[in-house]
């Protein structure tokens, strides 16, 4: 048993090797401007564009993404799987006006896990390709999204190129979403559709404005990511995940800085990660740290010599690589580990310590469990005591009435799981 800062760098204790290190490597700036690039092509990738075009609109657009993810698929050996889920849907073109019946889609990369059951325990990481100009219904005019959300297409499809080479326990998708600017479409079908099949999903990222490092109000940050995650009372697994999310870019990452926010997304505004929150799943949002207003949903115009508009040229491809890195590290980390412990229980009233105990992950991987405390007020887990094989810890001298406790599995590599409460 040790008691360590819960931040400790990965090694402490770990003898199995990891692939992580090799996949954060494989992430390509290169090849994330290549799709970028791309995708922008498409002059629109309004929910509503064309669809019949090779070159234009948002058909071409998911029929490039579905071979991207082909082309990834081939290089796996096969075991990325590839499909498309389609379906109907109403989109509203404004007063007085009839409604547009659109087909969307999305597009899926599945790469099965050892667990060998496909409802079994997953892991989501989500972009949506579909882009809007100034008006949210003009399907004509260029909206090259780049920004928004090329690049987290980008961050989808490069990850599905490096991680698909190599194995994990848990099962990963990823997914390319449209109609997220008509009311995030795609990701909330394809949400009911994995409760409605008893899909396990236990974390979900999204990445949406993920390129830009220079914010409408001057600022420059190349570093830093927006991590939104929203808590509903005391068990808080969206907001578990982004502290899972911190720690795991703090051990494998440490170019980036993970700016939490308690919060579901920015003020008044939403993403791909909201349904599946409502549903329970951990679920949190990432975004570039300044956002700036005259890029997203601007018709691509000069105004008193003014750029405005999405276009690629205000992309850093190095930050949205620092973006894929993070999100390869904490997927990485919990597809590699074992499956969290379930049924904690605690005796810690009128007592000067507090018991945990649990039943056990059902992983074969499992190496043993770590209990983790911190301060009710504090954001991140700031103790760990660990244990192998045993179910049960008691830890002296700290009480729950002042702090909160969680317990995580590790295997033999360090990988942990989302601690659970
Ligand atoms: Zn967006």
């Amino acid at each position: 048993m040790q008691d360590r800062p819960s931040d400790a760098g990965v090694g402490s204790g770990a003898t199995g090797a990891s692939p992580i290190p090799v996949i954060l490597a494989e992430v390509s700036p290169e090849r994330i401007r290549a799709r970028i690039e791309r995708l922008v092509s498409f002059h629109t990738r309004h929910t509503a564009s064309e669809t019949r075009s090779e070159t234009r609109g948002i058909g071409a657009a998911r029929r490039w993404i579905e071979a991207d993810l082909r082309e990834s698929a081939r290089l796996s050996g096969g075991r990325l799987q590839v499909s498309t889920q389609a379906f109907d849907a109403e989109i509203r073109m404004g007063r007085g006006r009839e409604p547009l019946e659109v087909e969307i889609v999305n597009v899926i990369g599945f790469l099965p896990g050892t667990i060998a059951d496909p409802k079994g325990r997953t892991y989501v990481v989500c972009g949506h390709y579909d882009s809007r100009a100034g008006s949210s219904r003009d399907v004509e005019s260029a909206a090259p999204g780049a920004d928004d959300d090329a690049s987290g297409t980008a961050v989808v499809l490069e990850l599905a190129r490096a991680m698909s080479r190599h194995e994990f326990e848990a099962n990963l998708v990823f997914l390319c979403v449209a109609g997220e600017e008509q009311g995030l479409l795609g990701s909330k079908h394809y949400a009911e559709w994995a409760e409605s099949e008893g899909v396990l999903i236990d974390g979900m990222i999204t990445n949406d404005i993920v390129g830009g490092v220079v914010g409408g109000n001057g600022v420059r940050d190349e570093r830093t990511i927006r991590c939104y995650s929203e808590a509903e009372g005391l068990h808080s697994p969206s907001r578990e995940l982004a502290r899972t999310m911190k720690a795991a870019a703090g051990r494998w990452v440490p170019a980036a800085n993970i700016q939490l926010v308690f919060r579901l997304d920015r003020f008044q505004r939403g993403g791909d990660h909201i349904p599946f929150h409502r549903m329970g799943v951990p679920a949190v949002r990432l975004t570039e740290a300044n956002e700036h207003y005259g890029r997203q949903h601007q018709d691509v115009r000069i105004e008193d010599g003014v750029q405005y508009g999405d276009l690629v040229e205000f992309v850093s491809m190095e930050y949205v690589a620092l973006v894929a890195r993070v999100n390869g590290a904490t997927l990485g980390e919990l597809a590699l580990a074992p499956a969290p412990p379930s049924n904690i229980r605690m005796r810690a009233a009128v007592r000067y310590d507090t018991e945990l105990s649990w039943t056990p992950s059902p992983s074969s991987s499992v190496a043993g469990y770590e209990v983790v405390w911190r301060d009710t007020a504090a954001p991140m887990w700031e103790h760990v005591s660990a244990v192998t094989q045993e179910t049960t810890l008691t830890i002296d001298g700290v009480t729950a009435d002042t702090h909160f406790f969680g317990v995580r599995a590790v295997d033999s590599a360090g990988h942990r799981s989302r601690a659970v409460r």
